[in-house]
């Protein structure tokens, strides 16, 4: 029998807020409808992990404090991520998460997490909270629309490429330029919603990245997402 897809959740309690957890559930329904078996293993602080046994890692949004709570325990894995991520294990940081991916987060308060730096990117709290629906243009993965809650303000260091810019709502800040960041198959973003049930082409580039990378697939059979792109044009349509 073969294998199955390992998708790693980072901290699913500290770090799963506006349903970011819906994003494991699209995952694992792409998957199955695809016939492939599927392992969803969280990873709470504390909880070993062989990432060379990981497929997809992903780590979902959360308030300052759930951030903090888990700030330690991410950078002892930093390392391994960090590696990880250069060998091409596909990744996607939901908010808290994108923050703590990046060299570092300062809360409101002025207390300095120390990140990761799989991206290139500082992020500091600020007094105004960017709330809202937001749409993004892709280069490669067209339209992603999501909804935005944070008050960190993400600057992306020069060379580190945005995942999408934005055309309705905040992004990393109020510049309202970029939104997200990139590096390798790791994404980074603000965007709730979840946002992987409303942009099944983000979803599919994922597995795919995945896929290739272990499973030896080299093309993803299609899948029926009238359903889906209905969700995302209603999303796309909305007030910020
Ligand atoms: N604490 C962060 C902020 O408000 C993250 C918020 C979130 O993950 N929704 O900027």
């Amino acid at each position: 029998m073969s294998r199955p897809v390992v998708i790693a959740h980072l901290y699913p309690q500290e770090l799963s807020t506006y349903g970011d957890t819906g994003n494991i559930r699209a995952l694992v329904q792409r998957l199955a409808w695809r016939g492939f078996d599927v392992e969803v293993r969280p990873v709470g602080v504390g909880t070993p992990v062989d990432l060379a046994e990981v497929d997809l890692l992903f780590g979902g949004g959360g308030q300052d404090s759930g951030q903090a709570v888990v700030s330690k325990d991410l950078l002892q894995r930093g390392p391994a991520i960090r590696e990880a991520a250069l060998e091409g294990l596909p990744m996607l940081l939901i908010c808290g998460s994108y923050q703590l991916f990046g060299r570092s987060f300062t809360t409101v308060t002025g207390t300095e997490l120390p990140g990761i730096g799989v991206f290139d990117l500082t992020t500091v709290g600020s007094g105004q909270r960017m709330v809202g629906n937001i749409v993004l243009e892709t280069e490669d993965l067209g339209r992603v629309v999501g909804f935005e809650n944070h008050s960190g303000r993400t600057l992306l260091a020069p060379g580190q490429q945005p995942l999408g810019r934005v055309t309705k709502g905040f992004g990393n800040d109020e510049d309202r330029r970029f939104e997200g960041a990139r590096t390798g198959a790791c994404i980074g973003t603000y965007l709730h919603g979840p946002v992987l049930p409303k942009n099944p082409r983000l979803a599919d580039h994922l597995l795919l990245a995945a896929l290739r990378r272990r499973h030896g697939v080299q093309e993803l059979a299609p899948l029926d997402d009238a359903v889906e792109l209905a969700a995302s044009a209603t999303a796309a349509s909305r007030p910020q």
